[in-house]
Order: structure tokens, then C-alpha cells, then sequence
């Protein structure tokens, strides 16, 4: 039997029904890596004294999600460029005795474009304005995409991550007209639950040919990615985005990469229904 040595864990609040425990448990365990990760719920206040004991402990990893991914930053000892481009971290990990931050959401949402035949986008629109949306518009400019604009239903939030990311904003309710070749979904609607069979997008907004990517992995078909695919657009959901992030952390900690394929077949088994 594989005793756990090493310490890993997922800090956000409330945490709900995570999948980042399963794919990493997995990943120690079909690697062979001695380590065991645990789900810590950590209210806002108590954020700062749970950075002193990860730092106390030596827990070896940390995957931060909402609401700490920004508040985090300045209790780090350091944060990679492209992280710090984002304003968000998702991962900690340790470069010797420094606790430092990165953000695979950035790779994460990029993978795509590596193992499939995608066209780069000439004018992305990025729907909702929190942190997903953050990353991905650092994502997009990293793969030099000339033209982005970004809409979501709060104006005023939607103007300062616009100006922040060199985005050009659009009203909610004009997101339909900008002739965009990649619409790209940052916001919760479609997502199992009350938002379920809710598109962000209205369908006669998707002409000529272009990318739906869905950033909502559960369900992988949903109203935005169906509407999309009836017009003729190529679809992307959110899980190779969610499992090239998550790969990106274990390797970040380990140095390892357990099988893509492997571990998206992992979470699709655990989002099935159950009958
Ligand atoms: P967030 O920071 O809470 O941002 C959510 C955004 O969606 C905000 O701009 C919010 O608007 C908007 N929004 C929420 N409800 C809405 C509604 N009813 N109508 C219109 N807009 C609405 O969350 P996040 O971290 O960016 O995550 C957003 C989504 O991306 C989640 O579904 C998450 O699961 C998914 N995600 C997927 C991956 C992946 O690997 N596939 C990675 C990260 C996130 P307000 O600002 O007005 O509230």
C-alpha cells in the first residue's frame, strides 16, 4: 500500500460538490505518487491564517478557487507572470522556501487549440465578467487575437475588466451584434441546476462560421453549445479545459502527467447521472 507523505487540498467557500478531489486523488494514485488531497473550506476572514498553515504545515499543494483566487495574491511570496497578468491565482505550489501562485485556467482554456484543429479567433467575445472571464482574456491575448470584446449583464463591472484587459465593452443586451467569430461563455447559465436550458447567447447572433466555447463542463451539451452547432459553428465544452488545468496543477506539484484521455473519461463517469 502507498502511505501519503505529502499534503494537498482545494481552498475556496462554500466548496459544494468539487471534482478537483477526485481528479487529484486519482492522479496520486495512477502515478504512484505518494500524496492524499483533501477539500478545506475557508470562509474570506479566515484566509490569511490558513496561507500560515498551509506555510506551518508544508502542504505541498493548493488548488484556490472562488472566492479567493484574487484576495490570495498578496499573501504569496511570489506569482507567475501570467497569473499575475490574469489578477488570479488557482494553484500554489513551492519554488524551494517560496509559496508561489499560478493560474492554469490560462493553459487550461487554451489546450484546445493544441490537440484539435481550431481556427484562432479574429474577434472573440468573452460573455460574464468574474474571474474565468479574467483568465480567458489573458488567454486571448497571449494567442495574439486581434479584435476582444466582453459583455455581461453588470456594465459597470464589465467597463473596468474591459479597460484592465484592453477590451472593448459591449451592453448586454447588443452581445449578439458584433459579428464574433468565437463567443465564448464565462458565465454560469446553462449549467445544471436553475440556469440549466439558459443561453447566454441569443441564437441568431451566431452567423457565418465561428467557435462556441462553453466554459460549463456539466452538462458537456448545453443550450449555448446546441444552438451554436444548429448554425453550423464548431462547439467546445468546458472539460478539456478542466482537465488540462487540473493536469497543469498536478504537474506544477509532482512534475508528472498522468493520461489526458484517462482522466477526462474519470469525470465524465463521476458527472454521469446516476440511475
Ligand atoms: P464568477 O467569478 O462568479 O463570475 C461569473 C460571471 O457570470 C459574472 O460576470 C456574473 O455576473 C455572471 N453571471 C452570473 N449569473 C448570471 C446570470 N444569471 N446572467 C448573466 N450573467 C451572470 O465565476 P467564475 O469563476 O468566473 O466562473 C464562471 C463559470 O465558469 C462557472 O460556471 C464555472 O464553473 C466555469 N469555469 C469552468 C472552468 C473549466 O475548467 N471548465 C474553469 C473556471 C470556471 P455578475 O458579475 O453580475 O454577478
Amino acid at each position: 500500500m502507498l502511505v501519503p507523505e505529502k499534503l494537498y487540498g482545494l481552498i475556496g467557500y462554500p466548496l459544494g460538490h468539487s471534482l478537483s478531489p477526485i481528479l487529484h486523488n486519482w492522479s496520486c494514485s495512477r502515478m504512484a505518487w505518494p500524496g492524499a488531497y483533501f477539500a478545506w473550506p475557508v470562509p474570506p476572514d479566515r484566509l490569511a491564517e490558513m496561507i500560515r498553515a498551509l506555510r506551518l504545515l508544508s502542504v505541498h499543494g493548493v488548488s484556490v478557487t472562488i472566492p479567493h483566487k484574487e484576495a490570495v495574491l498578496p499573501l504569496l511570496d511570489s506569482v507567475r507572470p501570467l497569473a499575475a497578468s490574469a489578477g488570479a491565482v488557482n494553484t500554489l505550489y513551492w519554488e524551494g522556501s517560496r509559496l508561489c501562485g499560478e493560474n492554469t485556467d490560462i493553459l487550461g482554456f487554451l489546450a484546445p487549440w493544441g490537440h484539435k484543429n481550431l481556427s484562432l479567433p479574429r474577434r472573440a467575445l468573452v460573455l460574464g465578467a468574474g474571474g474565468a472571464a479574467r483568465a480567458v482574456l489573458t488567454a486571448l491575448h497571449e494567442i495574439n487575437v486581434p479584435h476582444i470584446y466582453i459583455s455581461g449583464r453588470d456594465g459597470r463591472k464589465v467597463e473596468s475588466v474591459a479597460r484592465a484587459f484592453q477590451a472593448v465593452s459591449v451592453p448586454w443586451a447588443e452581445r449578439h451584434l458584433r459579428g464574433a467569430d468565437c463567443v465564448i461563455n464565462t458565465t454560469p447559465l446553462g449549467m445544471a441546476g436553475i440556469h440549466q436550458d439558459v443561453s447566454p447567447f441569443p441564437a441568431e447572433g451566431f452567423m457565418g462560421v465561428g467557435l462556441a466555447y462553453d466554459l460549463v463542463y456539466h452538462p458537456l451539451e448545453t443550450r449555448f453549445l446546441r444552438e451554436a452547432a444548429a448554425a453550423g459553428w464548431r462547439t467546445q465544452d468546458g472539460l478539456d479545459m478542466l482537465v488540462a488545468q487540473g493536469l497543469a496543477q498536478f504537474h506544477l506539484w509532482t512534475g508528472l502527467t498522468p493520461p489526458p484521455d484517462e482522466a477526462r473519461a474519470l469525470l465524465l463517469e463521476t458527472l454521469r447521472p446516476q440511475a
